[in-house]
């Protein structure tokens, strides 16, 4: 195997879940940690105080704007890694975040929290609150084959990061009509309800199995977009699965 990539992890505002859902890979973070991934830098497992130049960044939880420190870190992660990765709904789309207006016990003054891709350029996406285990454990793998892997790797990679691509580069601006157009309408929909329970201002029933949106509530925030796992589904992504799979399977043992 060729050298570990460089990983940075910083940690905004949020409820630390993405965190959480990282550790409980369990054996499979130890592999990461000892064949891969070459930790520089994160508050809660690595016991270094500023921000490194890295391979790879992943940031968790959304930027409050009342918080300088917090502008600063975002900007300093953007500048020191070449590849910045959001990881879960508030990183992504502000998620709960977004609609606090102050007042909380620990921080009463914080009213304003943004996405880190309105302040930042953002490479890739993991949504979901939390992203399961798997999803966060396969993309630093597919990080890795796509730095450090033989060609054939970097083209799995490249297939497997994508759709996680595309959806950095929309960002919040997808709403229910795309989802409508996008997932829905293509016969997509798995009616698993993420979008109804991710929207924060109940635009969204769920009846008969389907999702139904309330235009005249939306207020276009891209949660639903963004939570729902068949948005960046891909057929370039099935149709590989087999392989990308067993790349997975293999870095891992
Ligand atoms: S307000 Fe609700 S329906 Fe509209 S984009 Fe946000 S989550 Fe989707
Ligand atoms: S999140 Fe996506 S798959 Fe799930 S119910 Fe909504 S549109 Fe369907």
């Amino acid at each position: 195997m060729a050298d570990k990539i460089t990983v940075g992890y910083t940690h905004l505002s949020g409820c630390t879940g993405c965190t959480v859902a990282l550790a409980d890979n369990y054996g499979g973070l130890l592999t990461l940690l000892d064949k891969y991934v070459d930790l520089k830098y994160m508050p809660t497992l690595a016991d270094v105080r500023h921000i490194q130049k890295v391979d790879v960044s992943f940031v968790e939880g959304s930027v409050c704007i009342n918080d300088k420190l917090a502008v600063q870190e975002i900007k300093e992660t953007r500048e020191k890694s070449a590849v910045v990765v959001a990881l879960g709904g508030c990183a992504c789309y502000g998620n709960i975040t977004r609609f606090s207006r102050g007042g909380q016990q620990n921080q009463p003054a914080h009213e304003a929290y943004l996405p880190i891709g309105d302040i930042i350029k953002v490479d890739v996406y993991i949504p979901g609150c939390a992203p399961s285990p798997q999803m966060i454990r396969n993309v630093a793998v597919m990080a890795y084959l796509l730095l450090k892997g033989t060609k054939e790797q970097k083209d799995l990679a490249t297939k497997f990061l994508t759709p996680l691509m595309l959806a950095a580069q929309r960002g919040t601006t997808a709403c229910f009509c795309d989802l409508m157009t996008e997932v829905i309408n293509q016969g997509l929909c798995m009616g698993c309800g993420s979008c109804a329970a991710a929207c924060p201002v109940r635009a969204i029933t769920h009846e008969y199995g389907k999702p139904q949106g309330v235009r005249d509530l939306c207020i276009k925030c891209g949660a639903c977009y963004n939570q729902c796992p068949r948005s960046w589904f891909s057929f370039d992504v099935v149709s590989s699965y087999e392989a990308i799979n067993e790349a997975i399977m293999a870095a891992l043992q």
